[in-house]
């Protein structure tokens, strides 16, 4: 299936940043410069944010979500958030398993997986975050680590669930460093990714699944990785805190390429 019939989506990761101030500001902002988009806008806020991003975004092409959720639907567990409090607060889509979660909160693929089944159930769109650290590049083991991560991410997922999935493919190495793995490197990941769901659920829902590519995307290098055949997407974090670089991005077709 060629690239043009899967969802397209850029999707800006905040992390810690911004109040619920600074964020009516830019989705107000950002509305009439994504308008005529042909891409899915998604914005993925701090959880005290949702509520007014939401608000904020009602009616226009922006999509709101969150950047974690807990596996179970409530209970005793301080600090954490459950996907149905999401939903309520107006999240459409969830980041799990991203690599500071694994890496800085010590997230195994066993938790993401109950929490990728969870988020379906509760009605969030997930955005499965995977990828390689340096040390797992430079001893050759990228495609052995990245199969490991979807197979056991991916466990069990009913097979009507599965178009509703998004992988983001973000090696470790690329995040917050200013290095971005090159298009023609990331794309060779994402075949082997493709590949591999296609040995999980079928070459029909692989063909459809969305691969983004997420690690220090910046309006400069949007383009050249959107041409690849098998980039269907992007996750941007630092370039997607401020408005004008983060639509620069969202029109990746007119931006400047190195
Ligand atoms: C991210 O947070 O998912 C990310 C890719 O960050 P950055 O774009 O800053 O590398």
């Amino acid at each position: 299936m060629p690239n043009g019939q899967r969802q397209h989506v850029i999707a800006g990761n905040w992390k810690m940043y911004k109040t619920i101030q600074d964020t009516e500001a830019y989705v107000k902002e950002l509305t009439p410069l994504v308008a005529d988009s042909d891409v899915s806008v998604f914005l993925s806020v701090p959880f005290t944010a949702i509520r007014s991003a939401s608000e904020a975004a009602k009616g226009s092409n922006i999509h709101i979500g969150a950047q974690n959720m807990n596996d179970v639907t409530e209970g005793a567990f301080t600090g954490e958030i459950a996907g149905r409090m999401l939903v309520e607060a107006g999240a459409n889509f969830v980041i799990i398993g991203h690599s500071e979660r694994r890496h800085i909160f010590g997230e195994s693929d066993a938790f993401i997986n109950r929490k990728v089944r969870r988020s379906l159930d509760d009605g969030l769109i997930p955005i499965l975050c995977i990828g390689e650290t340096l040390e797992q590049r430079d001893s050759e083991s990228t495609e052995a680590i990245l199969k490991e991560q979807l197979s056991q991410s991916l466990a069990d997922i009913q097979s009507d669930q599965t178009s509703k999935i998004l992988i983001a493919y973000e090696p470790v190495w690329a995040i917050g460093t200013g290095k971005t793995a090159t298009p023609e490197h990331a794309q060779e990941v994402h075949v082997f990714i493709r590949e591999t769901i296609k040995e999980l659920w079928g070459e029909d829902n692989a063909d459809k699944t969305t691969i983004m590519y997420g690690g220090s995307v910046k309006p400069n290098n949007a383009r050249h990785l959107m041409e690849q055949p098998d980039i269907d997407g992007l996750l941007v974090g630092g370039a997607s805190l401020n408005v004008e670089s983060f639509s620069h991005i969202v029109h990746y077709q007119n931006a400047l390429t190195h």
